[in-house]
C-alpha cells in the first residue's frame, strides 16, 4: 500500500549540494521511495494516507560502516593507549567475557538500542569469536527491524588464549550462522560479514579460510587497514610476501573479490589505494577513533578525488560517540586540519559529509541513503523546534541538528519504510 509522507525533505543525491523540498511529500511503497514532491498531484497517490509531520525535517538514516558492539561497556574509557597495547589491555579482555551469553545479551541489547536511538539503521558490525553471542547479537537486530551485517570475528594469534579460535571452528561457526537463514528471515537486512580482525590477529591458514569462506557462500568481507604505524611495521613482518598491507588481503581473496569494507585507512597510499579503487573496496572514514588512539588523520580529500567509495564509522570503543551525526562533524575537523598543512586538499563541505554518511555509505547496503526513486525509505524524522529558535533557513536547521541535536530531536525512524 502506498504511503505519504508530508515534511521538510532533505537529502544528498550528489555530494556538491542538497535536495531541499520544503513541505515536500514524498511517497512509500513495499519500503521504497516512489518519488518526492511539492506537489502532491505528481506522485500519483490518491486515496493514499497522508502522514504530516509538520514543521519537521525528514531525512535518509544514518549508516555505520564500522561499528564493534561488544566494545559498548568500554565506550568512553581507556583513551590512553595506542593501538597494539590498548587492544592487549583492554580490549580483549573485554572481548572474552562474551563467551557469556547472559552478559552479552545485556550488553548487546545496550548496543542496539543505542544505534537505534541515534538514528543509525544500517550498520557492519564487529562481534567476537563466539558464535553463540554473535547469533543473539543477528537476532536482537533482526527484532528491532534494523540492518545489520554482522561478523563473527575471525582470529587465532597474538591475542589471548580465550579469543584464539581454531580455523575448522570459525568456519564451522560461520556455516552455523550462515544456516541460520537470518539473510531469508530477514529479507537481506541481516547478514553475517566475514570478519578477519586484522591481519596481525589471523594466520595465513585462517585468512586463507575467510577468503574462501566469502567466495564460497558469496558473503562480504570487513576488516581493518592502516591504521597505525606499529600496526603496518608488524604487518610487513608477518606478511613479507606482500608489497602493502592491502595487498596481503588481497593474496588471500578479501580485499574486493567480494563487497568489502575496511576500516581507517589512515596512512594508505600509493599502490594500496590504487588496489582499493580498482576493487571498489569501502573506506569506514573512524575520524574520532583515529584521534582517541591517536593513529593519526585519513587523507578524507584524497580518498574522494580518487574516486574511492567512502562511508564514515564510529568505531566503538576507539571512537567515543556512537552518533553519525557527530562523526560527520569530526570527519568535518579532519579535513580542516589536512587543509591548514595543504591548502591543496579543500577540507569537506556539509553536504560531502552528509553524503558520505548517507548515500555513499548506503551504497554497500544496495539502494539505501537517498530518497531517489527506488532507493529504501531509511528515513529519520527530526523535530529541532528546540534548537530553531529564530529564522533559520532548512539547510541551517539541518546544519544545526547535526552539529547541535542528538537523539532527543529524532522523532521517528524508518528502516526499510517501517517504523522502528
Ligand atoms: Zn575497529
Amino acid at each position: 500500500m502506498r504511503k505519504v509522507y508530508k515534511a521538510h525533505i532533505l537529502f544528498t543525491k550528489e555530494k556538491d549540494r542538497f535536495e531541499v523540498f520544503e513541505n515536500g511529500y514524498i511517497a512509500v511503497e513495499d519500503g521504497c521511495v516512489i518519488g518526492v514532491s511539492n506537489d502532491l498531484s505528481e506522485l500519483d497517490c490518491e486515496g493514499a494516507e497522508v502522514t504530516d509531520f509538520g514543521n519537521s525535517l525528514l531525512i535518509p538514516a544514518m549508516n555505520d560502516m564500522h561499528v564493534h558492539a561488544p566494545q559498548v561497556h568500554n565506550q568512553g574509557v581507556a583513551m590512553d593507549l595506542e593501538l597494539l597495547p590498548w587492544l592487549q589491555q583492554y580490549t580483549f579482555p573485554e572481548e572474552m567475557k562474551f563467551a557469556d551469553t547472559g552478559y552479552a545479551e545485556r550488553m548487546y541489547r545496550r548496543f542496539v538500542s543505542d544505534l537505534r536511538r541515534f538514528g543509525t539503521m544500517r550498520a557492519c558490525v564487529f562481534a567476537t569469536i563466539h558464535t553463540e553471542s554473535t547469533r543473539l547479537l543477528m537476532r536482537l537486530f533482526q527484532e528491532a527491524g534494523m540492518g545489520a551485517l554482522v561478523g563473527k570475528v575471525a582470529m587465532n594469534r597474538n591475542c589471548p588464549e580465550g579469543l584464539s579460535e581454531s580455523v575448522e571452528d570459525m568456519v564451522q561457526g560461520y556455516e552455523e550462522l550462515i544456516g541460520d537463514r537470518f539473510e531469508e528471515e530477514s529479507d537481506g537486512l541481516v547478514r553475517p560479514i566475514v570478519t578477519p580482525r586484522f591481519i596481525p590477529s589471523c594466520t595465513p591458514e585462517m585468512l586463507r579460510a575467510c577468503g574462501e569462506l566469502a567466495a564460497r557462500y558469496q558473503l562480504p568481507v570487513q576488516s581493518h587497514l592502516s591504521e597505525n604505524k606499529d600496526e603496518i611495521a608488524l604487518v610487513k613482518e608477518l606478511e613479507p610476501e606482500s608489497t602493502s598491507y592491502g595487498d596481503a588481503y588481497d593474496r588471500y581473496g578479501l580485499f574486493g573479490q567480494t563487497p568489502t569494507v575496511m576500516a581507517h585507512c589512515v596512512w594508505s597510499e600509493g599502490e594500496e589505494l590504487q588496489l582499493m579503487k580498482r576493487r571498489n573496496v569501502m573506506v569506514a572514514h573512524c575520524p574520532t577513533s583515529n584521534f582517541n588512539v591517536a593513529s593519526g588523520m585519513a587523507p578524507i580529500r584524497q580518498f574522494l578525488s580518487e574516486g574511492l567509495r567512502v562511508g564514515l564509522g564510529s568505531d566503538i570503543s576507539g571512537g567515543h560517540d556512537l552518533s553519525i551525526f557527530q562523526t560527520m562533524v569530526y570527519a568535518i575537523q579532519v579535513s580542516k586540519m589536512h587543509y591548514q598543512q595543504n591548502h591543496d586538499r579543500p577540507f569537506l563541505t556539509l553536504s560531502e559529509a552528509f553524503w558520505l554518511a548517507t548515500k555513499s555509505a548506503g551504497s554497500f547496503f544496495g539502494q539505501v541513503g537517498s530518497f531517489e526513486p527506488g532507493y529504501e525509505f531509511d528515513a529519520l524524522v527530526i523535530d529541532d523546534s528546540d534548537l530553531n529558535h529564530d529564522n533559520y533557513s532548512l539547510l541551517q536547521r539541518l546544519e544545526r541538528y547535526i552539529y547541535l541535536g542528538d537523539d532527543r530531536q529524532i522523532e521517528h525512524r524508518f528502516c526499510r519504510g517501517k517504523a522502528i
